[in-house]
């Protein structure tokens, strides 16, 4: 093909409906990589995704311990008054041993002592010199952990594949471990293109505008729990952004790259990547983002995902937003991928594109309704929805979906909204 005939021909991607998008990327965007791990101390631990199964290796408690502050005694004894033999303190052993006639003051957490078999809680005790009054008999068992009451030697704690937080952390430290294998984040090359792009702080010439695309890229990445490499910003030439890729496919897990995917004269990027690896699509029916571009390369043994996204400051972020985060998440070993979608009424009336998929940038609400003892949701959008304009997605914490149809969507109207973020109440 001519270079000519490849400039006037419009897009030659078929346009994909969202939810293959979706399809296509999950089916085709590979789990971590079983052999990408990583030791982290446990407090550090926090939102990592652990890569191994985690046993006790122990009974917990290790011993029989006392639930309560109190003294240790035999429930066979009869005597209400008995001799105190010592201290029982948490974290040694005293050696004293309970036979009837007698008494071992303990506390909370301290191992049982030998003989005895049940402990009485301070508050139902008196005491005068070394002698115990005990105002309730108690029962064999009563107050004693006994070992292994909450997790036995060989117990499978947590599976390979679990979230960590503030439980799963804690258990891991009880099985006597000061770090666990996590998958490793994803690291996702973010590269800018376009050669009336500088970088903020320099000095723009006329015709140039300053980069805010990779910025607010990186910014999504680390949300999406990966870890972003700028790549800088490669101006609208081939060799240049050849090279590029080629740097961020051989050192990175997967690459965004903003602008040039549209049917201008120098939108490279569609037809560089079209060279190198697999274009799973090259349009989806969407405002913004219509020329979205999913890539995946085979390089060194692996498959790396590439997202070309518009250039349009609002259309990289709601595609990053809708097809790159549950991606990057499932790169990095998350199940949790889609954001939650509730019915919201609209708050005014909305205009939109009555043939493509568009996804508006809105503030919900939340009301809690005292009558029906449910929660419904209201929604406002942004104001001025242009693609250029990143002021529309300020505040917004959720996208409603507009389905192609009529033009006009009246306000009471109830539409589908991805909540970025918990509501407004
Ligand atoms: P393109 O997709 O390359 O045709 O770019 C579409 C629009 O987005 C143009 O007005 C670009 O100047 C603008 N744009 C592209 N990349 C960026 C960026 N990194 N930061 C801000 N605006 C950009
Ligand atoms: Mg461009």
């Amino acid at each position: 093909m001519s270079e000519t005939e490849r400039i006037m021909r419009p897009s030659a991607f078929p346009m994909i409906e969202p939810e293959e998008a979706t399809r296509l990327i999950f089916e085709n965007v590979p789990g971590p990589d079983p052999a990408a791990v990583e030791a982290v101390p446990l407090a550090e631990g926090d939102g990592r995704i652990l890569a191994e199964d985690i046993s006790a290796t122990e009974d917990m408690p290790p011993f029989n311990t006392t639930a309560v502050d109190g003294y240790a005694l035999l429930e066979a004894d009869l005597e209400q008054s008995r001799r105190i033999l010592g201290d029982q303190t948490a974290g040694r052993l005293s050696g004293l041993r309970v036979v009837p006639g007698t008494a071992v003051r303990i506390m909370t957490g301290a191992p049982m002592p030998d003989g005895a078999d049940s402990v009485i809680m301070v508050e139902y005790t008196g005491e005068a010199g070394d002698t115990l009054n005990v105002q309730m008999p108690p029962k064999a068992g009563d107050n004693i952990r006994p070992k292994g009451q909450d997790l036995q030697a060989g117990q499978l704690v947590l599976k390979a594949g679990t979230l960590v937080g503030p439980a799963e952390v804690g258990l891991i430290a009880t099985v006597n471990k000061p770090t666990f294998l996590a998958v490793r984040r994803p690291r996702i090359a973010v590269v800018s293109t376009g050669d009336e792009i500088v970088e903020p702080g320099e000095q723009a010439h006329p015709g140039q505008i300053y980069d805010s695309n990779r910025f607010s890229l990186i910014s999504a990445v680390r949300r999406a729990y990966a870890e972003p490499v700028s790549l800088g910003i490669a101006p609208d030439t081939k060799e240049d952004l050849r090279e590029l890729i080629h740097t961020a496919l051989a050192n990175y897990d997967g690459l965004i790259t903003s602008g040039g995917v549209s049917v201008g004269k120098l939108d490279l990027v569609k037809e560089l990547l079209e060279e190198i690896g697999t274009i799973h699509f090259g349009r989806v029916n969407l405002k913004p983002g219509k020329p979205l571009t999913f890539v995946t390369v085979e390089q060194g043994g692996k498959r790396k995902p590439v997202f070309g996204l518009p250039g349009f400051p609002v259309s990289s972020l709601v595609s990053f937003e809708l097809f790159v985060r549950p991606a990057i998440l499932k790169m990095g070993g998350r199940t949790n991928l889609q954001r939650q979608v509730v019915q919201v009424k609209l708050e005014h009336r909305i205009s939109h594109s009555p043939d493509r998929n568009e996804f508006v940038r809105a503030i919900v609400t939340e009301h809690f309704d005292q009558v029906t003892g449910s929660y419904r949701y209201t929604a406002r959008t942004t104001g001025a929805q242009n693609s250029s304009r990143l002021l529309s997605m300020l505040g917004a914490n959720a996208l409603l979906r507009l389905a192609p149809g009529p033009a006009l969507i009246e306000e009471g109207q109830t539409v589908p909204a991805l909540l970025l973020d918990r509501p407004e109440v």
